[in-house]
């Protein structure tokens, strides 16, 4: 009998079949998340991925049956994932993993282009919260689609292939930042210099030659003139591929870990499990502005689906959703020695040890978040432990520090029991965050535990 509780390192506790099983699963979420970099690139992977599984598209008021396998994809930016189980659908409710899959990054303004001393630059407005600072002098890739007159649109992606050039935003030398270093770090860099160097080559004599230049080739490459700008949806981000961190490649260093890391595992789940509940995986938007908005969690989307699942399966919404159950898979803080004084150690989650369980999130006082249950808690924990998987709970950092959300709540708020449940982070929103190995493997676990109760 264990009186006392001891967290357990993953990588301790793992034989060499276990270790073998969470390096395999890793290289599998490396290819996932170099194609998943923004909302829409997520959503095409997953259903690339749901349909080479069998997995067809469904629409609101198809007909459905037991054993049917779907996918709904909300406007390009939001899928979701279904499998329909055997079970009763009134008595069990779905159980539904819900993460999602925009990362913080730099969109482009409507009218972003302009030349300055013979360089042309785009202008951006971050997306999400980021410590500007960690923007600047690093490769940045450009992603998303523009709208041409008539319905047109085209893809464009910028800085990914080992050929492409990148795109960059530069800093002030350290001989000449005397002032700027006084700054606090908050406002030392301004929101209106994240501006990115497109184009150095004028072209002919024009007045404004390197912005003629790049609108020029943009032009060749992509039919696209200044005005599509305006109609458009593009973004940097960091550019290039995930990478191992350490000698013993213990971790990943990669753009978007927050929250694809708990995307992939749900979705891995989904296709893997033992299970005769009805399931559902959601990669949702807008998550890092407040789930706010069509493809957002607060959008009435997810309710729309459930309802039209419920009649077309014979079953009561109302009783459905009351029945229903929810993991709001999204990342946490992982323990940072650099900085200990943020953390309250007995609360904090750490690295390798495992995916953490978060009961809430908030700030001042538990405010703006969902406090999940003991009910909750204790229901995902026997599924846990009896599946064997090794976990944490923890809380985002000491009381007075700060806070954090995530989707939770909105899931909470239609009537189902929801607990958060996802990944420790370092460097969380920074262009490159690192995760453990282990503890990607243990959420893919835990989440085929919770299926499979
Ligand atoms: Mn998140
Ligand atoms: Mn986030």
């Amino acid at each position: 009998m264990d009186y006392e509780y001891k967290r357990k390192n993953c990588y301790k506790e793992a034989d060499k079949k276990e270790l073998k099983a969470i390096f395999d699963y890793a290289e599998g979420y490396k290819q996932f998340l170099f194609t998943s970099k923004t909302e829409r690139g997520a959503t095409a992977t997953a259903k690339k991925l749901a349909e080479e599984r069998g997995y067809k598209p469904y629409t609101f008021g198809d007909k459905i049956k037991a054993g049917d396998k779907l996918y709904f994809i909300n406007r390009d930016k939001n899928i979701f994932i279904v499998r329909v189980g055997t079970n009763d659908l009134n008595k069990h409710g779905v159980k539904i993993m819900a993460a999602h899959v925009d990362s913080p990054r730099l969109d482009l303004k409507p009218n972003p282009l302009f030349e300055d001393s013979g360089v042309a630059y785009l202008k951006t407005h971050y997306y999400g919260g980021i410590k500007k600072y960690q923007w600047l002098t690093i490769p940045l890739a450009l992603h998303g689609v523009a709208m041409l007159p008539g319905g047109k649109r085209v893809d464009v992606c910028i800085g990914e292939d080992e050929g492409d050039p990148i795109f960059y935003i530069s800093d002030l030398l350290p001989h000449l930042s005397q002032e700027q270093n006084t700054k606090p770090i908050g406002s030392a860099i301004k929101g209106e210099n994240l501006n990115a160097i497109i184009t150095g080559i004028p072209c002919g004599d024009e007045e404004e030659g390197a912005k003629c230049a790049a609108l020029k080739l943009l032009h060749e490459k992509y039919g696209i003139t200044e005005v599509d700008f305006q109609t458009s949806e593009l973004c940097f981000v960091p550019a290039g591929k995930p990478r191992d961190v350490g000698l013993d490649r213990a971790l990943i260093s990669a753009y978007g870990h927050d929250d694809k890391v708990c995307a992939y595992p749900e979705m891995t789940a989904l296709f893997d499990c033992d299970s005769k509940d009805t399931l559902i995986a959601v990669f949702a938007d807008k998550e890092e502005t407040g789930s706010n908005g069509v493809t957002g969690m607060q959008s009435r989307v997810i309710l729309d689906l459930i309802e039209c699942v419920s009649r077309a399966l014979g079953a009561d919404p109302v009783l459905v959703r009351y029945n229903s159950k929810c993991v709001s898979a999204d990342v946490t803080a992982a323990y940072d020695p650099a900085y200990s004084d943020v953390y309250e150690k007995r609360n904090a989650s750490y690295i390798n040890c495992g995916a953490s369980l978060t009961k809430y999130h908030g700030a001042r006082g538990k405010s703006s978040t969902n406090d999940a249950s003991a009910e909750m808690v204790g229901y995902l924990r026997d599924a846990f432990d009896n599946a064997g998987v090794i976990w944490q709970t923890g809380e985002l950092g000491k009381i007075d520090i700060g806070g954090g959300g995530t989707v939770a709540m909105f899931i909470a708020n239609l009537g189902i029991d929801t607990c958060d449940m996802g990944v420790p982070v370092l460097s969380m929103h920074a262009p490159y965050e690192v995760i453990s190995k282990a503890d990607l493997y243990s959420m893919h676990k835990a989440m085929v535990a919770f299926c499979e109760k």
